[in-house]
């Protein structure tokens, strides 16, 4: 039974029938559509020779092939999906994983030279709590248990009592790490939820990582004064600086080669058109691959936020509301994923990851990683128009197993 890509994309529609509605896929973490989704995964894994498959502690399906040795080529992907999600999201990496897979117990009759591990990630996306990777996170020991024992969704429900409904008791999932004890690869397939690929007409890339990123609520105080008497010279207005960071991060962005900042958005007080603005809070959001260019683009910005205060006589305070180090995935299977696409016939290129994924959960666990992206059409996703060319997704499930070939090669 060779691979085959195309039963790949039979069964992701077979999975869009069973879980979506007319709004997009419907298959959110912890509910019954979701535990369907589960179940259906499940009982295609059963049907493959050598395979068993538990739950680990934070709810994160595993199903493994054991090998000859006990090192572990681990592939990922994650079944659930935000709420009017799309079609390939994450589920594409789990239906990779399981052709490979089969592809594997068959070729290697139930017992390939290294052991082979399909893990599909509980709740990835946390579009119920507002908390992503809850078991990638689990199983890397850096979720926060304060932080998530806190979690409630919309309608004040808890998220450790709807995990204890769905057989997870919460504060054991930090017991999963023992899951990765022989890990010595990972890799995921993923579309790419973005328009680099499809502008640049390529449809596979690999992922160098995913990007830092430095979040900050920055907040100028001026002085309150009515709109009408006060003269254009004796103004203190929060606005004016806070409005010339906007022009400014563009630069800072340039300046920085691969980085991109946004403010996304602008509160003032007193709010009103009859009154100079008093107080303006802006919360800018800087990412780049590279942290030491990272902390840069910080430093201009404060610098940039300093100057614009002074001139306009008026004072600055920053406060951090998040932040992450950039995660590098492994150079040397890096490499072998530029050559799985170059073998698959198509011209490779490497990129970073804007978003996050369970992928860089498992690096900070200190497992060798990476990614393999496959275009997206419209460049977007998160959305029931997300999409990608039929023929890109068996191309994409191609190349992906013959990364997990080399890299079990590596392994070995
Ligand atoms: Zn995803």
């Amino acid at each position: 039974m060779p691979l085959n890509p195309k039963r790949t994309v039979a069964e992701l529609k077979e999975l869009r029938s069973l879980t979506s509605d007319e709004n997009g896929a419907q298959r959110v973490a912890f509910t019954p559509t979701w535990a369907k989704a589960r179940k259906w995964v499940r009982e295609k894994v059963e049907k493959i020779a050598g395979v068993e498959i538990h739950n680990d502690t934070a709810g994160n399906l595993w199903a493994t092939l054991t090998g000859e040795s006990d090192k572990a080529l681990l592939i990922g992907g994650h079944i659930d999906s935000v709420p009017n999600g799309g079609w390939l999201d994450g589920c594409l990496n789990t239906l990779a994983g399981v052709e490979i897979l089969r592809r594997m117990s068959d070729q290697h009759r139930g017992k390939p030279p290294v052991t082979v591990r399909l893990v599909d990630w509980c709740d990835e996306e946390g579009a119920r709590f507002g908390k992503s990777l809850f078991g990638s996170s689990a199983c890397s020991g850096k979720i926060d248990m304060d932080e998530t024992r806190g979690l409630k969704d919309k309608d004040g429900i808890r998220l450790v009592d709807v995990a204890k409904d769905h057989g997870i008791d919460f504060e054991k999932v930090k017991d999963s790490g023992k899951e990765l004890k022989d890990a010595a690869a990972y890799i995921e397939l993923h579309i790419e939820q973005g328009s680099v690929l499809l502008d640049l007409d390529l449809p596979l890339g690999t992922v160098l990582g995913t990007l830092g990123v430095e979040r900050h609520a920055i907040t100028f105080r001026g002085q309150a004064a009515h709109s009408g008497s006060t003269p254009m010279n004796r103004r203190h207005d929060a606005f004016l600086a806070a409005a010339k960071m906007a022009s400014e991060i563009y630069e800072i962005a340039k300046r920085s080669g691969q980085g991109v900042c946004t403010i996304g958005s602008c509160t003032t007080k007193p709010g009103i058109v009859t009154s100079v603005v008093e107080e303006c809070r802006i919360a800018l959001d800087q990412r780049h691959l590279d942290a030491k260019a990272l902390q840069q683009m910080l430093a201009d910005a404060k610098s940039g936020s300093e100057k614009f205060a002074k001139e306009g006589n008026v004072n600055v305070s920053w406060e951090r509301i998040w932040s992450i180090e950039p995660i590098l995935f492994n150079n040397e299977l890096i490499q072998m994923a530029d050559g799985a696409i170059v073998e698959s016939d198509a011209k490779p290129h490497r990129m970073p990851s804007g978003p996050l994924h369970d992928a860089a959960e498992v690096t900070r666990a200190g497992v060798p990683t990476v990614m393999m992206f496959v275009q997206s059409l419209h460049g977007i996703s998160h959305n029931k128009i997300e999409d990608t060319k039929e023929e890109h997704l068996e191309l994409a499930v191609f190349a992906f197993d013959k990364l997990a070939d080399k890299a079990m090669q590596w392994i070995a």
